[in-house]
């Protein structure tokens, strides 16, 4: 068998000029992205997806597509601090990063199969991800389960000869609907210890026994596609041993991999969405006269939010690239505490500028005519997942407490 096209690839990629990266980024985003922003916001996701094929191909030809995929994926093998700088020039716009195939959930999954995929595995999943034909999603919270604590899992994956045979239930998948495949967490060996009863599966969607029960509304909107989280069901699905991620049991410690750069993608995005805010808040502030000769920037409290956003968003950025330097130079393990500082810190910041900023807009915050409202509903849940706010306070503080205990 030949090796799988990523084992041919060189061992150092291209050096990338990043500043030009990002200013081609810059301009990919604001002159063709978000012109049409406002159209896509309140079209289903069957036209949203028309209308961005084309700009897909076009980020594919500003050497925009999967940058932080290595060159045998066509992706540019950005560093993990090079990526977060270009993640927040997308954060700018709800669609950057789905235009740039690096959207979450597929960045994430992309990265484990790179991390732990077999050739076959790569050639079979990876391959058509990274090239834009299919997407995926991942499939590990349930509803009848805490999501905060990971190795809780009713999910089962039976070994029948050369299969695994699955059957549970999950929610919050989400983009499951339309996509391809799912990687599941499910309980191989549920008498091992905690945190090795799970595996990952890679699970063809047309599988027989594979359900997708409903797209969930959130805050009111059910969504479509890509930007949907659906209730999914698995009764009896039936794959391939070798669809098997890893090793058995290793489910745990593979989604720990896949959380750690997942947050530093998630925060720099965040990041963007809030230099956003803020831009349409100043705009605004300018723009909005009280009555004649009197701006709404004149106003002391407007002032002070626009002060307090730029500085919360100074000191976040730094608090962010610091972690993804540490993790991209020591690994995840030694920037766990400043991953889980950025994971709160950041959530906060971009919940409380999506608030001040709808405010400085008054009723048309609320409407659809701008994209503060669709942030402020879909981004709320920043504070839930990848680690709810008091998961992370709890994690950090009983590690500075040990210090202290006799
Ligand atoms: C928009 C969105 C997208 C998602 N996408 C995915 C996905 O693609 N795939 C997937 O598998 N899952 C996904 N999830 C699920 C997400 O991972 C879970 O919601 C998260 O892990 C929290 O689990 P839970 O909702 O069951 O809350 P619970 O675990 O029930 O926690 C509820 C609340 O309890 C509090 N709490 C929990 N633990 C502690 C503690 N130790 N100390 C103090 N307070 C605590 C927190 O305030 C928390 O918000 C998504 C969720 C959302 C909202």
């Amino acid at each position: 068998m030949s090796a799988h096209p990523s084992a041919m690839a060189p061992a150092v990629a291209p050096a990338v000029d990043l500043p030009q990266l990002l200013a081609t980024a810059r301009r990919f985003v604001h002159e063709e992205l978000i012109p049409i922003e406002g159209t896509l916001l309140q079209a289903e996701w069957p036209a949203i997806e028309a209308q961005l094929a084309p700009l897909r191909e076009r980020a594919r030809a500003l050497g925009l597509w999967a940058p932080f995929l290595p060159p045998a994926y066509g992706g540019r093998a950005l560093s993990l601090p090079a990526y977060a700088r270009l993640s927040e020039v997308l954060g700018w716009t709800p669609f950057g990063h789905y235009a740039c195939n690096c959207q979450a959930p597929d960045v994430g999954n992309m990265e484990l199969l790179l991390l732990a995929g077999s050739d076959a595995q790569r050639t079979a999943f990876l391959d058509p991800l990274a090239r834009g034909a299919v997407r995926s999603c991942f499939a590990m919270t349930e509803p009848e389960h805490a999501g905060s604590n990971p190795v809780w899992l009713s999910t089962r994956a039976v070994r029948d000869g050369d299969a695994y045979v699955i059957t549970g239930h999950k929610w919050f998948t989400s983009s499951a609907d339309g996509a391809a495949f799912a990687i599941v967490m499910a309980v191989t060996d549920p008498e091992a210890a905690p945190h090795a009863r799970a595996s990952q599966l890679l699970v063809p969607l047309d599988s027989p026994g594979f359900m997708l029960v409903r797209n969930i509304p959130v805050m009111g909107e059910r969504g479509g596609g890509w930007a949907s989280h659906a209730e999914v069901r698995f009764d009896g699905v039936r794959v391939p041993a070798a669809h098997l991620l890893g090793t058995a049991g290793q489910g745990f410690a593979l989604a720990q991999e896949r959380l750690g750069p997942g947050r530093i993608h998630h925060c720099m995005r965040w990041i963007g969405i809030c230099e956003r805010a803020l831009d349409l808040m100043c705009r605004r502030a300018i723009g909005r006269a009280l009555g004649p000769g009197e701006r709404l920037a004149d106003k002391q409290q407007v002032q002070f939010w626009i002060a307090e956003s730029r500085i919360a968003i100074h000191a976040a950025r730094l608090m962010v690239l610091d972690a993804a330097d540490r993790m991209d130079r020591e690994g995840q393990a030694a920037a766990r505490d400043e991953i889980a500082y950025i994971k709160v810190f950041v959530a906060n910041t971009l919940q409380q500028i999506l608030d001040r900023a709808i405010q400085v807009h008054g009723a048309l915050g609320m409407t659809d005519d701008t994209p503060l409202a669709w942030w402020y509903r879909h981004e709320r849940a920043a504070r839930i997942y990848d680690g709810a706010d008091e998961v992370h306070k709890a994690v950090i503080a009983r590690r500075i407490l040990k210090a202290y205990a006799s």
